[in-house]
């Protein structure tokens, strides 16, 4: 049955991609250092799924237990959104470490060890 006029389409479960109604669905917040979000600085690291079943949630859990938690990686997005919020017009001659680490809330070594990370994987020295 197609969804009515002003009724939220279904979304779907992350583990077996089954239409879940609005009341149906639960979410997981499993472990993954490409996430950062774009509102809720404290969730950062945390992707929120949506799932169908506590048994779903197991499975997302152990799916992305088994991959790698690279702080490096989360600090580098940490970057990025600092720098989209950043006038970088501002900065003629180049921000500095200690304006990205204030920006970013990073320390100025996780500031270093991010754009050494970021770096590397540029150049295809790792995944
Ligand atoms: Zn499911």
């Amino acid at each position: 049955m197609k969804p009515g006029k002003g009724e939220p389409s279904p979304d779907i479960c992350a583990q077996c991609s089954v239409a879940v109604g609005p009341r149906e669905g639960r979410l997981v917040a499993v472990p993954d250092s490409s996430f950062i979000s774009p509102l809720t600085p404290r969730l950062d690291g945390k992707r929120l799924l949506l799932v169908c079943s506590p048994e779903h949630a197991h499975a997302m859990h152990g799916a992305y237990q088994r991959r790698p938690f690279v702080e490096e990686e989360l600090w580098d997005g940490k970057l990025t959104r600092a720098l989209r919020g950043m006038n970088l017009d501002e900065w003629p001659t180049g921000v500095t470490v200690e304006a990205l680490a204030q920006a970013s809330g990073l320390t100025p070594e996780q500031v270093e060890r991010a754009v050494q990370w970021s770096l590397r994987r540029w150049q295809g020295l790792q995944p």
